[in-house]
C-alpha cells in the first residue's frame, strides 16, 4: 500500500516512512493511494481483533507488519463498550477507559508502539513535540512515558486547560516534560510548527511529532467504530449511526474511514462547539477557517480543523463532501443545560465534549428521527469535574487509570510563548 500527500507535490511512500515522517513534505497530509475493501461486518471477539483486521492491509509490506498483532493488543488493551441509554435506539459509545480517560489514549499508545519499532535502536533520541489544548499531550506523554529512545515535550497554553487536565499532562516526569505557555493553544501550536521547521534546531535536536494529522494516529481510530458497528448489526440487524464531537476532525474521519473500509456503520454526524468552521461549511459556506474561541469543550476549540484537508481530498468536490456529513454547532449554554438534564433524560453523567453529540442527538429524536445512533464519549466526565459536578450536583469519581494519575505529584514549568525560549528549553 502506498501514501500520497493531499496536495499531489510528493512522492508516493510506504506506510512505515509516512508514520516516521507524519506530514508530507510538500505541507499536505499523506492519504493511502485507494481504500481496501475488507469483511468488517463479521463481529470479532475483541476490540483488539477488529482493530487487527482493520489495519492489516495498511501495513501490508511494512517492516513492522509481523508484530502488528501485539501493537494492536497492547493499544486496545481497553475496552469501548457500546453503552445503551434510556431512549429507544439511544446508545453511547465509551472510548474514555484508557488511562488518561480520553478517546486519543487508543491512537496515542498505537503511534507509539509503531514509531518504537520501527526505530532505529543506534539512533539518538528523538523528542516528540506536542502543542495541546488538553487532552492529546497527557494521551502521548502516557503512551511514550519511559520508552526507551523518546522523551516528550509537551506545550500546552497557561490557564486555559482544566485543573485535572493540567496535572494530567504534569504528573509523569521521567522522560516526558510539560511547559505552561503564556500564551493561547494557537501560541503553543505556532511554537511547536516553528520548531518543527527550524533545520538548525532539529540538527542539534531529533524532534518527532504526535499531533492529529499523523497516519498512526487516524487509522487506528477506525477500529473502535468497526467494532461496535458490526456487533450492533449482528445484535439488531440494523446499522449504527454515529454522532462525533469533532475538533480537528480526526475521530470522524476515522469514523468515514471505518465505512468506506466496510463497517456497517450509517450515518455520521458532527457536533461542534461555538467553533462553527465546519457548520458553516456543511451548510453550504465556503471554507473559511476562523480564529479559536474558547469553550466549555475545550479540545474541541479548534477554528481550523487540520483533517479537512483530509476528507475533501476523498471526496470529489464540495457537494459530495457536504452530502456524506451533517454538522451542527453547540453553544455554551446549551452544553451546561444539555449536561445538567443529562442525568435523567439519559442516564448517564457527560464531559462537555460529549454533551455536544448529545445535544445533537436529542434535536434529532425531536425531528422525529428513529434511527439507532452513538454518541461518542470522547472522554470521562470527571475529567472536567469543575464543570460538570455544580451541574449534576454531585461528584463525579475518577475511574482508576485516572486517580493513579491525579494521585502522583505534578510538575511543569513556565515558558514565554517565544521560540527561543522554546529552543533553549529544547536544547538545555
Ligand atoms: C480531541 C478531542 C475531541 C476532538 O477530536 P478531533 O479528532 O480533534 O475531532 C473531542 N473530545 C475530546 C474529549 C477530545 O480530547
Amino acid at each position: 500500500m502506498k501514501f500520497v500527500s493531499t496536495r499531489g507535490n510528493a512522492p508516493a511512500v510506504g506506510i512505515d516512512a509516512a508514520l516516521v515522517a507524519g506530514l508530507a513534505p510538500d505541507g499536505g497530509l499523506y492519504v493511502p493511494e485507494s481504500i481496501p475493501a475488507l469483511d468488517l461486518a463479521t463481529p470479532r471477539a475483541t476490540l483488539a481483533e477488529t482493530a487487527h483486521a482493520c489495519l492489516a492491509p495498511w501495513f501490508a509490506g511494512s517492516r513492522i507488519e509481523a508484530t502488528l498483532a501485539d501493537l494492536c493488543a497492547h493499544a486496545f488493551a481497553f475496552d469501548a463498550p457500546l453503552r445503551p441509554l434510556t431512549g429507544a435506539g439511544d446508545h453511547l459509545l465509551e472510548l474514555f477507559h484508557g488511562p488518561t480517560a480520553a478517546f486519543k489514549d487508543y491512537a496515542a499508545r498505537f503511534l507509539a508502539g509503531t514509531l518504537g519499532a520501527l526505530r532505529d535502536p543506534h539512533a539518538p533520541a528523538t523528542t516528540i513535540l506536542v502543542a495541546t489544548s488538553g487532552d492529546t499531550g497527557a494521551a502521548v506523554a502516557s503512551a511514550f512515558h519511559r520508552r526507551p529512545g523518546f522523551s516528550v515535550v509537551i506545550l500546552y497554553p497557561e490557564g486555559r486547560v482544566s485543573p485535572r487536565q493540567a496535572h494530567g499532562l504534569e504528573c509523569w516526569g521521567d522522560n516526558v516534560r510539560a511547559f505552561r505557555i503564556e500564551g493561547s493553544f494557537d501560541d503553543c501550536q505556532r511554537l511547536a510548527k516553528h520548531a518543527l521547521s527550524d533545520p538548525d534546531l532539529r540538527a542539534r535536536v531529533p524532534l518527532g511529532t504526535a499531533n492529529s494529522i499523523s497516519l498512526g494516529r487516524l487509522l487506528p481510530q477506525a477500529a473502535y467504530y468497526a467494532h461496535a458497528a458490526a456487533h450492533h448489526q449482528a445484535a439488531t440487524g440494523r446499522r449504527l449511526g454515529v454522532i462525533v464531537p469533532t475538533g480537528n476532525l480526526g475521530n470522524a474521519s476515522a469514523a468515514w474511514l471505518a465505512r468506506a473500509m466496510g463497517a456497517p456503520l450509517g450515518d455520521i454526524r458532527l457536533a461542534c462547539n461555538a467553533n462553527d468552521t465546519l457548520p458553516r461549511y456543511f451548510a453550504g459556506d465556503a471554507y473559511t477557517a476562523q480564529a479559536t474561541r474558547a469553550t466549555l469543550a475545550n479540545a474541541m476549540d479548534v477554528g481550523a480543523p487540520s483533517n479537512f484537508e483530509r476528507l475533501r481530498h476523498w471526496h470529489a468536490d464540495d457537494d459530495a463532501l457536504r452530502q456524506a456529513f451533517a454538522a451542527c454547532s453547540v453553544e455554551d449554554p446549551t452544553i451546561r443545560e444539555t449536561i445538567r438534564c443529562a442525568p435523567t433524560r439519559h442516564g448517564i453523567v457527560p464531559c462537555p465534549h460529549t454533551a455536544t453529540g448529545l445535544h445533537l442527538l436529542e434535536a434529532l429524536r425531536h425531528a422525529g428521527d428513529s434511527g439507532d445512533w452513538a454518541v461518542v464519549a470522547t472522554a470521562h466526565p470527571a475529567k472536567f469535574d469543575a464543570i460538570v459536578e455544580p451541574l449534576v450536583g454531585h461528584a463525579v469519581a475518577p475511574p482508576p487509570a485516572l486517580a493513579r494519575c491525579l494521585a502522583r505529584p505534578a510538575r511543569g514549568d513556565r515558558l514565554a510563548a517565544t521560540s527561543a525560549a522554546l529552543a533553549r528549553a529544547l536544547v538545555g
